[in-house]
């Protein structure tokens, strides 16, 4: 099975027209004879078939959204950055555990965003805020951009202007171990996992590269009341822990309140974390575990 993400149908908006990367996506879409049709916004899609939720979420993933950004600041990223960098939303991956389910709901369609320099002009402008600090922006807050980087070339676009930005950062090679779940053989099942990313990262890195510039992230699992309503929708036999009287609550920084595991869990979880780290890179900077 091909890996591509080759959309099923498009919207664009007509405003993304007047971008040159909007008008080559047109004209690249309908070449590939893909369905087209314009939308009056990128955030109200109507039109995506399917007579279930589930049906209806599986073709979200398959839509692409073409549109222009109009917003003209950034969320804030805590922990992990100051700032999100929106060059795309949504990924139209299926993983059940998908942060995406909080804030994307049950139509998760795939939206790109044609006016980059205007995006990263934003990013410009609050590097400046921020002057003399470091401002650190996260490119896959709401999304996972790789799928859509054969079509929109955002990320090679961002690098670069980083590369350029002083004061700037675009989050530093790093992993993010995300969502992390207790179950039977937990351990083992995550030891494996480190050595074996420690193993790929050596054949892989290029020369003179050291781990010190690495950033390591763990977020354990945790679910909100609203994604678990959408993904027991979508999946209704989902497998995922997700029963509130054996999580702890606790109030999240965008309002919404999620479940989160017991403190002498996350505290046995996080020695854990911090332990393989030094066992598999000593030398990377753990950045935190939530
Ligand atoms: S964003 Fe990540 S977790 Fe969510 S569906 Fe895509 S690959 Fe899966």
């Amino acid at each position: 099975m091909s890996l591509e993400f080759i959309p099923t149908r498009v919207f664009y908006e007509p405003g993304a027209l007047d971008y040159p990367l909007g008008k080559t996506l047109v004209e690249r879409f309908k070449y590939m004879g893909i369905t087209m049709s314009p939308t009056t916004s990128h955030n109200r899609i109507t039109g995506i078939p399917g007579n279930t939720a589930a049906a209806q979420y599986r073709e979200a993933k398959r839509t692409l959204v073409i549109g222009v950004r109009r917003s003209k600041t950034f969320q804030s990223c805590k922990p992990s950055a100051h700032y999100q960098l929106p060059l795309v939303t949504s990924c139209p991956g299926m993983c059940e555990y998908c942060y995406l389910a909080t804030t994307l709901g049950k139509k998760p369609y795939v939206r790109i965003y044609v006016n980059l320099d205007e995006i990263l002009g934003i990013a410009s402008n609050l590097i400046k805020e921020r002057l003399p600090e470091m401002t650190q922006f996260e490119g896959a807050a709401t999304s996972d951009p790789i799928p859509v980087e054969r079509y929109t070339g955002a990320l090679k676009q961002t690098i670069e202007f980083f590369g350029r930005e002083p004061n700037g950062r675009f989050h530093p090679l790093g992993f993010i171990i995300a969502p992390i779940f207790r179950f039977e053989g937990w351990q083992e099942a995550y030891r494996q996992l480190m050595e074996r990313s420690a193993e790929e990262l050596v054949k892989r890195a290029p020369s003179g590269w050291s781990s010190e510039q690495l950033t390591l992230e763990f977020i354990s699992h945790r679910f909100t009341s609203k994604a678990k309503a959408t993904i027991l929708e979508v999946f209704p036999n989902s497998s995922l822990p997700m029963v509130e009287d054996e999580r702890k609550f606790k109030y999240g920084q965008f309002g919404y309140g999620k479940y989160i595991y017991q403190p002498e869990e996350m505290q046995e979880m996080k020695e854990f974390f911090q332990d393989q780290a030094k066992r598999y890179f000593p030398l990377a900077q753990v950045e935190y575990f939530i």
